[in-house]
């Protein structure tokens, strides 16, 4: 059985890629330090898994902490070598990630979303773990010149957020150099990860205001907002509303495990990969069909453009279908459906 090291595992994609790993037969350790997580999750996770798996318990456990914290790190690392569980590979998940708030405090983000990597990659050479999955972004291609983007296409973030994974992807292709027979990073980015577990028990979480697309869709649909905002709608689009590839958070947790399979069973190297559906949603077709699927009317207001948003974003998912021989399964509606079923279940659990 492999040990893995899930930093970030009680977030939004860290706790639905849980559920699959655990599937596969991996043990896990998460690292989080809950700042915008709650550990209630890890107890929803194994009520997901414990029909289907007996002794989950003995496969998932949290250590509270920050990954700006050498000795923290340091400390996890030890204790598994300790108990002959030494880490086979890492996710790295744990980060900040919002456009705007990364605009508002760049050090917080450059802090932790870099220097918290550094951190952890100088922690996991020190106790010769040398195979990484790592969260990156859609956002480092800033505005792209041509849809759909290939993992070669220029890399040009427009945001702070955007600004420190691209550095992050940077200093881990340097540093694969330095252990270039033995560093094995596979740098996964995401487009629009959307949706939840279909069991409606865990899904995105923000613990402050929300600013993604999809707990404002479910505070439109449950009347906590009484309107939907939209940032334009003179875009050169079919719609006048920008285009994402939304892609359903279950299909990134199994592209996580196809990653993590890949880089256990090939040479060492940084495989970049880009994990979308490459299928163009504008957002009003979006909010359309959460609308329609979920049964729910709201008043859709449009506003000014957002500073800092794109006009279109789509993956080129061909190198990633190819190299970890993964296909995103799930539809639009699946992920309104999905999404909106755990937004309902919270509300419920607030109101008992
Ligand atoms: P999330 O906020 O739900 O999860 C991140 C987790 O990291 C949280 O549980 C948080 O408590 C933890 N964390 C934050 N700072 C920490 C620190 N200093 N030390 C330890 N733990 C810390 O976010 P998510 O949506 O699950 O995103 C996971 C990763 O994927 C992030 O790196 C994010 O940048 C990246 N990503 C997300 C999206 C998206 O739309 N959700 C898109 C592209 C990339």
């Amino acid at each position: 059985m492999k040990n893995i090291l899930i930093t970030g595992g009680t977030g939004f994609i860290g706790s639905h890629t849980c559920i699959e790993l655990i599937k596969k037969g991996y043990k896990l350790t998460i690292l989080d330090s809950l700042v915008n997580s709650k550990k209630e999750t890890i107890n929803l996770i194994k009520k997901i898994l414990e029909k289907d798996i007996s002794n989950v318990s003995e496969n998932i456990e949290l250590k509270v902490g920050d990954i700006r914290d050498f000795n923290f790190v340091e400390k996890v690392f030890r204790s598994n070598k300790k108990n002959h569980q030494q880490f086979d590979g890492v996710i790295h998940f744990c980060g900040l990630k919002s456009v705007n708030d990364s605009i508002k405090n760049p050090i917080e983000y450059w802090d932790v979303n870099v220097l918290g990597t550094i951190n952890l990659v100088k922690v996991m050479i020190k106790y010769e773990c040398f195979s990484l999955v790592f969260s990156s972004s859609a956002t480092v291609y800033g505005n792209p010149k041509k849809n759909p983007i290939k993992e070669d296409s220029n890399i040009y973030p427009i945001s702070t957020y955007g600004l420190t994974k691209s550095a992050t992807e940077s200093f881990l292709f340097d540093i694969q150099k330095q252990y270039s027979c033995k560093l094995r990073i596979a740098i996964l980015r995401y487009f629009n990860p959307v949706g939840a577990h279909d069991s409606g028990l865990i899904g995105e979480w923000p613990l402050g205001t929300p600013n993604n697309i999809f707990p404002l869709l479910n505070y439109a649909g449950i009347g906590i907002n009484k309107t939907f905002q939209i940032y334009g709608n003179d875009w050169p689009t079919k719609d006048g509303t920008c285009i994402r590839d939304y892609v359903h958070v279950m299909d990134i947790a199994t592209g996580h495990v196809s990653a993590l399979n890949y880089l256990f069973s090939n040479e060492a190297q940084v495989l970049t990969l880009n994990l979308g559906t490459g299928k163009g949603t504008s957002v009003l077709e979006l909010v359309k069909t959460f609308q329609i699927v979920n049964k729910v009317r709201f008043k859709i207001d449009f506003i000014e453009r957002r500073e800092g948003d794109i006009v279109e974003a789509v993956a080129d998912n061909l190198l990633a279908k190819e190299k970890l021989n993964w296909q995103p399964k799930k539809s639009i509606q699946d992920m309104c459906r999905d999404g909106y079923k755990w937004q309902k279940n919270l509300l419920l659990k607030k109101e008992n």
